[in-house]
Parts: structure tokens; sequence; C-alpha cells
């Protein structure tokens, strides 16, 4: 599902990455490098052709240039897409082979994990390459598993969403929470020792009734989430979550949730914004996971880490605060923002 919103940026270069003997079939898409080298992670996934597999890491690469600019980190937006290969297949030869196509590009790109690869896929990586992060995390250095940066940096957009829609703190709001994995329940966990309520939601029976037990969450089916009676709606599954059903059902008057492409088309940001719905950008508040990814590469201490992640919050405000002073939807003006951004040749460090 794409989510773009009047998007204007030009398009990019990419590299094709063949390797029979290793079972490499791929690209390596580069949207941007105007603030830094591009970077985003390396999918693996099934695709039926070159064609799609290319077409998404075009679209996922042009996304992590907006999301990385928006995050003010120096760097670009990219991405690699590799074909999983059919039946059984030599992993490390796979990520030693893509790491030795990253290392061709001597620096413009950055990789790290992405769905279907993980630490030791770029632990592989690493051995060819040491323009790759998401790897396991040193002593006081950032680094190791990016969700809980994710989790906080959506809760901190969400406090400051919740003041500029109802005026309150986020103490005795309802908040339904669709999709409790690894960021979903890391944000209910913050969102509950704020004294906020919970409605959860997820595939995952067993995941929905720990979390409730530990939070006192309301456990709810799947297609009664979004019209529950909450004043927050946070999308933390799959993206494509605002569609026509969702966003007419809406009872809550604020949107903010980690997954990504939320949108299921473009133009459900407008559909939003006649409701009266504050949205605040998948991208915009979803960012800590990246932040974190960006320190790692940049020997950076988790305390850096968590300084920008809080930034979140006030970004998010001021996207929304503009937005309603335009009469634009949020991610238009989010995306502005993010184009400016990626326009400067400097880019300042948080
Ligand atoms: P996860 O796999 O740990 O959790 C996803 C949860 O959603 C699981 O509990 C799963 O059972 C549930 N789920 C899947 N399909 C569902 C459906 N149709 N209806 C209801 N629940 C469903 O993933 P995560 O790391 O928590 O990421 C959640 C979202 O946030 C994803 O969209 C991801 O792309 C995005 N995101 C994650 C990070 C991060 O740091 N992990 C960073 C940025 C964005």
């Amino acid at each position: 599902m794409v989510a773009q919103t009047h998007r204007m940026m030009p398009p990019m270069e990419y590299v094709r990455l063949l390797d029979e003997k290793a079972g490499l079939d791929g690209v390596i898409a580069i949207h941007s490098t105007a603030r830094g080298p591009a970077a985003g992670g390396c999918r693996l996934w099934s695709y039926p052709d070159s064609e799609e597999a290319m077409a998404d890491a075009f679209r996922l690469a042009e996304g992590m240039s907006y999301k990385n600019a928006m995050a003010r980190l120096p760097f670009g937006g990219g991405k690699a897409v590799l074909r999983r290969p059919a039946g059984e297949f030599d992993r490390r030869a796979l990520f030693e082979a893509f790491g030795r196509a990253v290392e061709k590009l001597d620096g413009r790109y950055v990789t790290a994990e992405d769905v279907g690869t993980g630490v030791s896929d770029m632990e592989c990586v690493a051995r060819q390459t040491a323009h790759v992060a998401g790897r396991t995390a040193l002593p006081g250095l950032a680094g190791g598993d990016p969700s809980p940066w994710t989790a906080l940096g959506v809760f901190e957009a969400m406090k400051e969403a919740v003041a500029f829609r109802f005026g309150s703190s986020l103490s005795g709001v309802t908040v339904s929470v669709l999709g409790v994995g690894n960021v979903g329940a890391g944000l209910a966990r913050l969102l509950a020792s704020d004294g906020a309520r919970l409605v959860i939601a997820d595939i995952d029976p067993l995941r929905c009734a720990r979390l409730a037990e530990e939070t006192g969450a309301q456990i709810v089916p799947i297609d009664a989430v979004a019209d529950v009676d909450a004043q927050v709606f946070a999308p933390c599954a799959l993206g494509g979550a605002l569609d026509d059903a969702t966003v007419a059902a809406l009872r809550a008057g604020v949107v903010c949730g980690a997954a990504n492409n939320q949108l299921s088309v473009p133009h459900m940001a407008q559909a939003l914004m006649a409701r009266g719905i504050s949205y605040a950008p998948d991208y915009v508040v979803n960012a800590g996971g990246i932040i974190n990814v960006a320190a790692e590469y940049l020997s950076e201490s988790a305390d850096q880490v968590r300084a920008r992640v809080l930034e979140i919050g006030p970004r998010t405000r001021e996207i929304l605060e503009a937005a309603a002073d335009g009469g634009l939807p949020p991610p238009v003006v989010a995306d502005r923002m993010a184009e400016g951004l990626m326009m400067r040749s400097q880019p300042e460090l948080v």
C-alpha cells in the first residue's frame, strides 16, 4: 500500500544485485544523499518478479529520505530489497554477497535489518563492509533492539497530539491499540504507566492476554477496535490500517501509531481531516528505530538517541499546528517540511 502525499522529490539511482552462486537477486535503491549517506534497511521478501522488487525498493527508499530528513538525521534515504530464493538457501553466502555489493558503494548506502532480515544477517554483511548497522549492541553505545525507542517516540508524539486536540494529558484518556507486538506492547506499557486506559486488539490472543494482565487493558476483536469509545487510535500492526471503513468508523479524535504506511491511499489524509481527526503522520512519529540505528552507525551513545527521540513530541505538535493553521492534512505539511530539510546541504544535528 502506498501512502505518499504530493511528494515532489526527483527519482533515484539504483544498483541491480545479481550473484547466482550466492542466491543474490535484488536491488539497492538510493533516493537521496543530500543530507548524507542513503540509509535504510535490507528487506528479504518473496517477490514474483524483479520489477515488483524494484518498485518496492524505490517506494521504500523514498520513504526513508523523508523519515531520515524529518528526524534531522545526517542521512539520506535508501533501501535494499532482496528476492528470497525459493526453497533452502545458504543465508550466510547470500548476506556476504550482499555485503560485498554494499561495500562497492563505498559508503553511499548504509544498510540495516528490515522485514525478513535480522541481527545475524547483518553480522554476515559486516564481514564484508563497515557500512552496516542493526548489529549486536556494544556496552555504552547505541544499538540493539530499536522497538523500545520506536515506542517511546510514538508515546511522546501521542502526548503532544492529545494536548493539541483535547488540551489534556494522557491520564484518563482511552487509547485503542491495534497490534501489540514489540512496539505496540511497549507503547501500551508506557501509556498504562502514564494513567491512560487501554483497549487492545491483535491476531495473537496470547499476546493480548499477557498484556491485558499486565496493564489492565480491555481486549476487543480486531474489527471492533476502530469504533470503540476511545479518544486515540494507535495503529501498531501492519500498514494500510486507515482505509475507508476504518476512517468512517473511528470515534477517536487523534490517530497516532507506529505502523508504517498507515494510509491505505493518500486521500485518507483528507478523509481524516474532513472528520476532524488529528492524524500524526506515521513516519514522523515512528522514527525512534531509525534514530537508534543511525546512532549505532555513528558510534553514539544511548543518551544521544534518547535526546533525539524526545524531539519527536514537539515536532509532531509543530506539524499538527501548522496543518490546522494552513487548513492542510498533516501528512502534506510533513512532506513539505521533509522536502525542505532534504534540500539543505548542511544538516543540523540535534
Ligand atoms: P511486530 O511483528 O513485533 O508486531 C506486530 C503485531 O501486529 C503482532 O503482535 C501481530 O500479531 C500483529 N498483527 C499482525 N497483523 C495483524 C492484523 N491484521 N490485525 C491485528 N494485529 C495484527 O512488529 P513491530 O516491530 O511491533 O512493528 C509494528 C509496526 O510498526 C510495523 O508496521 C512496523 O513496520 C512499524 N515500525 C516498527 C519499528 C520498530 O522499531 N520495530 C520502527 C518503525 C516502524
